[in-house]
C-alpha cells in the first residue's frame, strides 16, 4: 500500500464537490420531471435548468439567452466549428486553428478539410504561444472562422485571446475559443475577450461529466448540430440532462466565487511543485512559465518514457498523466509537445501534474520525494541513459 494517495490529474477531470452533489441530488430523486412536460413537477426541472443558465452566464459575463447546454466540451467544440463555418459561409471556406488545440477542435477542422474546406494550422513558439502577427498574416478574404483555445490542456499556456479575437473581427471572420481548461480556473469574460463562440465542460471545474455549454454571441444565428424535438430553443435537441446541468451551474458559480483565493493558493502550491520537480537533472518545464494555468505543472524528463513514469507514480499512490500516450494507441508523442519544437525522444518523457485547491503542501512534498526515486529507477533501465553516462 502506498504511504499516501495524491490526485494530481485535475486537467483530466475533477471530483464533484459535496456542494455540487447536494445541488444535483433533488433533480435525480424528487424533481425528476421531464422539463418539456406541462405539470408542476416538470416546472421544477425547468427552473433548475434556467437557474443554471443564469449561473453559467454570470460566470462568463454573458446573457442567459447566450448560453446553450450540450453534452460536454467535445460537443460544444464540434458544434461551434461546424455550425460557425456555415453561419459565415458568405465569407468563404477557409478555417484557421492552431497546432496545439485539443482533438475536439483539431480533428473537427481536419474533418471539415476532407469535406472541402481549406485549413491553416498556426504554429506556436517554444512556450506554446500563438502569435497575433501570425494570425494576421494567415487571415484571408475567405476566412470564415478562427478557433484558438484560451488555455492548453497539456502545458497550461494561456493564449492572448482578446488580441487574437480583435484581429479576427477586423477581418470579418468568426472567433471561437475552447475555454474548457480555463473556465473556473482563471477569469473568463466573453465581453473582454470579444469572442463569438466559447466552449466549456462541467467536469473540469468540479461539475459532472457529460455536460457542457456553448456561448453563442447574441445576434449570431447558429444552426443546430443535433436535431430532434427542438430543445434549447431549437438549437440542441434531446431531453435535458437536468441534474448535470444544475451541477455544472452550481460548480461554475462556486469556482468563480472562490477564484481569487483558489488561484492564489493553487499558484503557490504549483510553484512549490515545479521547483521540487525541476531539481531532477535533465528536466524542463513545458509551457509559458508566467502566463499559465495556476494548477498546471508540466515537464519533460529526459531519458525516460512518460507512460512508465505514470505507471510507477500510480504504484506510489499518485495519479498523474503523460502527454505521450495517444488515444489512438499510437506511440507518437503528444502533438502539443512536438509543436513546441521538442525532439521526439524528449517529448516522450512528458509528465503533467495538475493540482487544485483540494491538494495541500504534504501532497506536493510527497510527489517531490517520490518522483526523483522513480526517475532514477527508470533511468537505470534506460539504454539512452546508459549512453548518456558513457558520454
Ligand atoms: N477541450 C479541451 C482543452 C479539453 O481539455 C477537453 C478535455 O480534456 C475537451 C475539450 C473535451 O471536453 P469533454 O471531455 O467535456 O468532451
Amino acid at each position: 500500500m502506498p504511504a499516501r494517495t495524491v490526485y494530481a490529474d485535475n486537467a483530466a477531470t475533477t471530483a464533484i464537490s459535496q456542494k455540487v452533489l447536494s445541488a444535483m441530488t433533488p433533480f435525480l430523486i424528487e424533481n425528476y420531471g421531464n422539463p418539456s412536460s406541462i405539470y408542476s413537477l416538470a416546472a421544477k426541472s425547468r427552473h433548475g435548468i434556467e437557474t443554471a443558465r443564469v449561473q453559467v452566464a454570470e460566470a462568463l459575463n454573458a446573457q442567459a439567452e447566450e448560453i446553450f447546454f450540450t453534452g460536454g466540451g467535445t460537443e460544444s467544440d464540434n458544434w461551434a466549428i461546424r455550425s460557425g463555418v456555415l453561419a459565415n459561409a458568405k465569407k468563404g471556406k477557409h478555417i484557421i486553428t492552431t497546432a496545439i488545440e485539443h482533438p475536439a477542435v483539431l480533428n473537427t477542422c481536419k474533418a471539415l478539410k476532407k469535406e472541402g474546406y481549406e485549413l491553416t494550422v498556426l504554429g506556436v513558439d517554444a512556450l506554446g504561444r500563438v502569435s497575433p502577427e501570425d494570425l494576421r498574416a494567415a487571415l484571408r478574404e475567405d476566412t470564415a472562422l478562427v478557433s484558438v483555445m484560451i488555455a492548453n490542456n497539456e502545458i497550461g499556456t494561456i493564449e492572448p485571446i482578446a488580441r487574437l479575437a480583435a484581429i479576427t473581427k477586423e477581418n470579418g471572420a468568426l472567433f471561437h475559443t475552447d475555454a474548457v481548461q480555463a473556465a473556473g480556473h482563471v477569469a473568463v469574460d466573453v465581453k473582454k475577450l470579444g469572442v463569438d463562440l466559447l466552449s466549456i465542460s462541467g467536469h473540469k471545474f468540479k461539475g459532472p461529466k457529460g455536460v457542457g455549454a456553448l456561448f453563442i454571441r447574441k445576434g449570431l444565428r447558429l444552426s443546430p448540430l443535433i436535431i430532434g424535438g427542438g430543445h434549447e430553443r431549437g438549437l440542441r435537441s434531446g431531453t435535458e440532462n437536468v441534474a448535470s446541468i444544475v451541477g455544472m451551474g452550481a460548480a461554475l458559480e462556486d469556482a468563480c466565487a472562490k477564484l481569487t483565493t483558489s488561484v492564489r493558493y493553487t499558484r503557490k502550491l504549483c510553484k512549490r511543485l515545479i521547483d521540487g520537480v525541476l531539481k531532477i537533472p535533465y528536466t524542463r518545464l513545458t509551457g509559458d512559465p508566467d502566463d499559465r494555468l495556476p494548477g498546471t505543472a508540466s515537464f519533460v524528463i529526459e531519458f525516460i518514457e512518460g507512460e512508465s513514469m505514470v505507471l510507477m507514480l500510480d504504484g506510489a499512490g499518485i495519479s498523474a498523466s503523460s502527454g505521450s500516450a495517444c488515444s489512438s494507441g499510437s506511440l507518437d508523442p503528444s502533438h502539443v509537445l512536438l509543436a513546441l519544437g521538442l525532439p521526439h525522444e524528449v517529448a516522450h518523457g512528458s509528465l503533467r501534474l495538475t493540482i487544485n485547491e483540494d491538494n495541500d503542501e504534504e501532497d506536493i512534498d510527497y510527489i517531490a520525494a517520490e518522483l526523483p526515486r522513480i526517475v532514477s529507477r527508470l533511468r537505470e533501465m534506460s539504454p539512452l541513459w546508459d549512453d548518456k553516462k558513457k558520454g
